[in-house]
């Protein structure tokens, strides 16, 4: 078995029930060193400021569990993201629903400008 970079993860393999499951660094696949079972990832997707910007323009605004809804986000990554625009002032949050600042419309078409490349 090669060495690459395999860690061992807190997980247990649901095929032979064995602790001995290690994560793929390359792939971020869980692969069971007992059985060869390669266990699929659950974590929930990655959410990215961006994203979370691109639908607020889109929508105007949206409620925390709408946006956990479009981004498929955990409701703890969701929060960290949407604490820290707000702290970076992309944000705001008023009455429950979040909305861009002036600033993050701004943020937002800089970033849409280097994603197309201008
Ligand atoms: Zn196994």
């Amino acid at each position: 078995m090669s060495r690459r970079s395999l860690r061992f993860s807190r997980a247990t393999c649901p095929i032979c029930g064995s602790k001995e499951v290690a994560r793929d660094d390359l792939k971020g696949d869980l692969l069971c060193t007992n059985c060869g079972n390669v266990v699929t990832r659950r974590e929930t997707k990655s959410v990215g400021k961006f994203q979370i910007a691109q639908q607020l323009k889109r929508e105007g605004r949206l409620s925390f569990s709408k946006l956990r809804d479009i981004t498929g986000a955990s409701d703890d990554k969701l929060f960290g993201i949407l604490e820290s625009m707000v702290r970076m002032g992309l944000i705001q949050e008023i009455g429950g629903s979040y909305s861009l600042t002036k600033r993050g419309s701004k943020w937002y078409r800089q970033r849409l400008g280097q994603q197309w490349g201008y």
